[in-house]
């Protein structure tokens, strides 16, 4: 069974999960760069306000988001400054949930509250949304290759159990698109990081002496090692470099970002 699937919503194209939404009342949802009214290097569905577009071209698009996934007892996404970190905010424990980027400097957002969504951005970054189906609770997880140097994903797990008392048999993963090891090539001194933290594995090859770095692979290690079963992991498989469907920031410096969102209804 396929956790997500990729669908066409009027207009927009998306990875979704109809089996966690009919099952569950949870909401998963990855999107593409199109659908939204972003101009020029941010065509069109750009998501973050920390990127030279226009605040109000991304408040609408948040709203088309919103609006085109039929979520209508929520009135924003909720979404924070990203900075490459292993920091987890409960956006429960945030008092002022009046706006819709929240203050502080974190890469996973994390919530138990209904019509909450949570949101997490990129452009070239794995994108990983994680619900406890059974205690109801929903993460959204940023990991570039520092965060996964710092096991952002593990650690998002673990506070789970602790905070939650999540079962690692009722946690769920879902990886939107991302720069795959097709086309994410590093210097040796990055892969050296990866090795004193991993140990040598299969997440690295080299190839023309370019050396490439599966980080959604290290990701979805950090998801086995902490218990979570293949069955409960899915994987978009889309690479955000290869496809210019997506934000790579790869491609281009100046670029929007795409959208991770989870909601529980
Ligand atoms: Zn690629």
């Amino acid at each position: 069974m396929a956790i997500i699937e990729k669908a066409l919503l009027e207009g927009l194209t998306l990875y979704l999960s109809p089996y966690l939404k009919k099952e569950h009342g949870i909401i998963f949802c990855l999107t593409n760069r199109y659908g939204g009214c972003s101009k020029g290097r941010f065509e069109s569905l750009n998501v973050d306000y920390y990127t030279d577009d226009s605040k109000t071209n991304v408040e609408k698009n948040r709203a088309i988001i919103l609006e085109k996934l039929g979520i209508n007892n929520a009135s924003r996404i909720y979404s924070a400054k990203q900075v490459h970190g292993n920091s987890i905010l409960n956006i429960n424990d945030y008092i002022k949930l009046n706006f819709d980027n929240i203050t502080g400097e974190v890469d996973c957002l994390i919530t138990n509250l209904k019509n909450t969504p949570v949101m997490v951005m990129g452009a070239d970054c794995n994108l990983i949304l994680i619900a406890d189906i059974e205690k109801r609770v929903v993460a959204a997880v940023h990991a570039g290759w520092k965060g996964t140097l710092k096991k952002i994903t593990t650690k998002t797990v673990l506070y789970m159990k602790k905070e939650f008392k999540s079962k690692v048999d009722d946690i769920i993963a879902v990886f939107g698109p991302s720069i795959r090891k097709c086309c994410y090539s590093v210097d040796k001194l990055i892969l050296e990081k990866f090795i004193e933290m991993f140990g040598y594995g299969d997440f690295f090859s080299v190839n023309d002496n370019k050396i490439f770095l599966d980080l959604a692979g290290i990701n979805y290690m950090q998801l086995r090692e902490a218990g979570i079963n293949e069955k409960n992991i899915s994987v978009c498989g889309e690479c955000t470099y290869c496809n210019n469907s997506f934000y790579s920031y790869r491609r281009s410096k100046i670029t929007g970002r795409q959208a991770a969102v989870a909601v529980i209804l």
